[in-house]
């Protein structure tokens, strides 16, 4: 149950994210006067008295209504748990999102909430590239649930949304418009705005069609999906949120009433985040302006690096789309910033990439994203390589990308790395 943010202000102002980030939704009384929160390691609650535990258990399992400023109070750690609960205050700020859930993967906040949502015999319409482990349980496990996927290609106009939208099956089965903005591996943008319009057009009063976003590339200090329409939002939090590759983890937030049937369904299927997790987690969140801040700096000057640069042929990065691209009006409506994730295609081929690849000497080579450190690696034969190569070329994905995730070191210094392996090719 989110906390109301409108009580915390300054002299009459609200204030702002990255100011309540370490202090927001915790009360150091409550801690032995603790000034961090500290971590609840624990699988139970002790009740002071019976009544107070079958008070909690009403409102847990949804026997009665919440009485006027009555908090749910701690029962057991799938339940709920200090660390979780003032984690998801704080992640529900940047976002401005009624409430969040945390679970212990990207993955788990994904299929719990196509889970809580689909019905057989429903219709989910969503963005092609998807994140491979996505892709997977869209394509191979909510048919066996009797869901069918449609998909479209953003960019192709042979496989378009509104092509899409021609299929017989929309009109009356469509529950759900999943999308990844921007795509990976090569930034290609779907626009958020447009997807909400047609949710609405397509949503009666018993079937209403959800629009969810998978915004862990740009993350909440880049875009905000749930401004531009989006009814929920997932993060793979092992990503930018996290920021440290240190830890695996996932968010759901958004509208209230829809939060709380993920987070009872998320009660049933028990995968919710551990207390350690969301410690980490609450740590990270202090910092996370500062870290993508810096990194979508360096990440320019790595851009603009890579453009000049004779032995690259294609650079793709937000920050350098034409005004002529109509790709830039959907930039210019819902993000904020370009981000620090760049693909570009090396001159040449597979053995060009490895051999840069394999002279990278900062830079380390790993698949994930987001974090403090500069990370690269080769979609065609790692993130993407259960992708048919046919449909890797419609994607955009050749043997000649790489994709690099920009991390907080000085730029000049990741500049001599690719410059020193882009030589050695
Ligand atoms: C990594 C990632 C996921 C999956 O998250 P996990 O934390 O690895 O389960 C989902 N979506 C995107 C865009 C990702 O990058």
């Amino acid at each position: 149950m989110a906390r109301d943010r409108s009580k915390e202000q300054l002299a009459g102002k609200p204030l702002r994210p990255e100011s309540l980030m370490m202090s927001y939704g915790y009360k150091p009384e409550l801690s032995e006067g603790a000034l961090k929160c500290p971590i609840f390691q624990t699988s139970t609650f002790v009740f002071q008295t019976a009544e107070e535990g079958q008070a909690f258990f009403e409102l847990a399992y949804g026997l009665r209504e919440q009485s006027e400023g009555e908090e749910l109070g701690l029962i057991y750690s799938r339940l709920n748990n200090p660390d979780l609960e003032i984690l998801e205050d704080r992640l529900t700020l940047w976002d401005d999102a009624d409430d969040a859930a945390v679970f212990e993967s990207g993955m788990a906040a994904i299929t719990t909430t196509l889970l809580q949502f689909l019905n057989p015999g429903d219709v989910l319409l969503h963005s092609v590239p998807l994140y491979g482990g996505t892709e997977y349980f869209i394509a191979n496990v909510l048919p066996r649930f009797g869901i069918h996927p449609i998909s479209f290609y953003p960019t192709d106009p042979e496989q378009s949304l509104e092509k899409a939208l021609e299929d017989p099956r929309i009109p009356d089965h469509l529950r759900m418009i999943y999308i990844e903005t921007p795509a990976n591996p090569t930034n290609v943008l779907v626009d958020i705005e447009q997807c909400a319009t047609i949710a609405q057009q397509f949503s009666t009063e018993e079937r209403p069609v959800l629009l969810v976003v998978d915004n862990t590339f740009l993350g909440p200090l880049w875009q905000r999906p749930l401004k531009h329409g989006a009814d929920l939002v997932v993060y793979s939090a092992t990503k930018f949120l996290g920021g440290h590759s240190d830890l695996i983890a996932g968010v759901v937030l958004g509208k209230a009433e829809l939060m709380q049937q993920v987070k009872q369904f998320r009660t049933f299927v028990g995968n919710m985040a551990s207390p350690w997790t969301g410690w980490l987690l609450m740590r990270s969140l202090e910092t996370l302006k500062l870290r993508m801040t810096s990194q979508m700096k360096n990440a320019r000057y790595v851009a603009d690096f890579l453009a000049d640069h004779p032995k690259v042929e294609k650079v793709f990065y937000l920050g350098h789309l034409s005004e002529e691209d109509p790709q830039y009006a959907i930039y210019r409506k819902q993000c904020l910033a370009p981000g620090s994730m760049i693909s570009f295609n090396i001159r040449g081929g597979k053995k060009e990439a490895f051999r840069f690849l394999n002279h990278l000497k900062l830079i380390k080579l790993a698949v994930s994203l987001g974090s403090t450190e500069s990370l690269a690696e080769h979609p065609a034969t790692m993130t993407h390589s259960d992708v048919p190569p046919e449909e890797q070329r419609r994607m955009g994905i050749s043997e000649k990308m790489i994709r690099l995730s920009i991390g907080v070191e000085h730029p000049e210094d990741l500049i001599a790395d690719l410059e020193q392996a882009l030589q050695a090719v």
